[in-house]
């Protein structure tokens, strides 16, 4: 587990410039300790090349390419429908030549898209990389994992602010595993994941952490890149803090000997514990800062394909600590459905979190909702949302593989 990831692409068909930047950044990423991967590319082929197969958050674009595409035709035809990447264009041309017809034409990108004049001084190009940081740490988290650091961020006393940080392990937990699952689906390794759960009693975070290493070592079993490989690199990574063990002691020391059971302890005994606990389990979280690039979307309205193949949705985005979530219209090859929750990757790809989460309307609140799965059989997943209302998703005539796809995986050596 390192520090807070993220992707620079630097691009520019002068070596030297491409050169003395990756140069700069990295030295910059050290001073400020964050793990930041850079890419390069000296064409626009080379750019689209590498978006197509890397997660990136901010490109340095270079005006002017020799022959080919300019950077400013090169941002019209980035995919980026929710608006995760920041944009600087690189150029020495003087800003009445050049910046204003520029700004105005991507206008739609507002603060996403920024002007950087060459040459540049360190100092220019440290104030950029500051401002990179900023705007990548403003992006909002995936809608469970906010609201439940929020909550425990607010909480006044030592007992409610360790209940937060148990909340905040269990969205973290079961994110993970919704993502993992779907990825074991897609991948077709399935039949491997067997956490061999008990299929009597709702799942508890035991339950939980045992589905979430046994997705874990699915995934990692295999040899066809994860559709999130920063998750498994999260969760695998042996040097610092070892993920998946902190989250392990953290179930058997709070949630199972104390929380658990109901006891009200002294205020000093929340407040050691939390002492203990709460700063590893921050630093994962600034570690799942990556979470911010894949949008966790819910279809509103499907349009008929306009161009034989290619499908027009309204989603809406599920990101940050509550409602309203914006609305972002999508096109793309890929048949989504309604009620499931999707995560979109950087790359273009839609992967389903159906069974795991739901977002349908709480009968009670009378508001759609993210809904959390809480127990499994072969014919009913019941779940459960931060309103604390349950929602039943019955097998009933309906032609779901999950209803035996699941038990079959969770369950299996019984
Ligand atoms: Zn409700």
């Amino acid at each position: 587990m390192s520090l807070r990831q993220f992707s620079i692409l630097v691009a520019d068909d002068t070596p030297d410039i491409v050169s003395s930047v990756v140069e700069q950044l990295t030295r910059l990423s050290k001073k400020f300790k964050h793990s930041v991967r850079v890419y390069t590319a000296s064409s626009a082929t080379d750019v689209f090349s590498v978006l197509n197969s890397k997660e990136v958050d901010c490109l340095l674009l270079d005006y002017h390419f020799e022959g080919g595409m300019s950077g400013d035709e090169i941002m019209d035809a980035i995919v980026d429908p929710f608006g995760q990447k920041l944009i600087f264009l690189m150029s020495a041309r003087p800003p009445s030549e050049l910046e204003h017809m520029v700004v105005r034409r991507h206008k739609r990108l507002g603060d996403r898209f920024r002007f950087l004049r060459k040459p540049f001084e360190p100092l220019e190009l440290q104030e950029v990389y500051l401002q990179i940081v900023d705007f990548l740490c403003s992006r909002s988290y995936p809608c469970p994992l906010a609201y439940t650091y929020q909550v425990m961020k607010g909480a006044t006393t030592a007992q409610a602010r360790l209940t937060g940080l148990k909340d905040l392990v269990e969205s973290i937990i079961i994110y993970s595993v919704a993502v993992l699952t779907a990825d074991c689906k897609r991948l077709g390794t399935l039949s491997a994941l067997k956490p061999k759960l008990s299929g009597t009693a709702p799942m508890t975070l035991g339950a939980w952490l045992k589905w979430l290493a046994a997705a874990i070592g699915c995934i990692a079993n295999q040899s066809r890149k994860p559709f999130m490989p920063e998750l498994l690199r999260v969760f695998s990574e042996t040097d610092g803090v070892d993920a998946l063990r902190l989250l392990y002691e953290f179930k058997d020391q709070v949630r199972d000997n104390e929380l658990g059971h109901g006891f009200v302890r002294e205020e000093d005994w929340y407040s050691r514990t939390l002492d203990s606990y709460s700063k590893p389990i921050e630093v994962l979280f600034d570690c799942l800062l990556f979470t911010t690039r894949y949008p966790l979307v819910a279809v509103e309205t499907i349009d008929l394909p306009q161009l034989q193949t290619i499908f027009r949705y309204t989603v809406r985005s599920l990101m940050g600590s509550s409602a309203p979530f914006p609305v972002h219209v999508v096109d793309t090859p890929e048949r989504l459905t309604k009620d499931a929750v999707f995560a979109f990757a950087p790359s273009g790809i839609f992967l389903s979190l159906h069974p795991v989460l739901r977002f349908c309307m709480c009968d009670k609140c009378s508001i759609r909702r993210l809904f959390s799965l809480e127990r499994v059989s072969e014919s009913t997943f019941k779940y459960r949302a931060h309103c604390n209302h349950q929602l039943g998703y019955q097998k009933d005539g309906r032609e779901d593989e999950w209803f035996k796809d699941l038990p079959a995986a969770l369950f299996s050596a019984l």
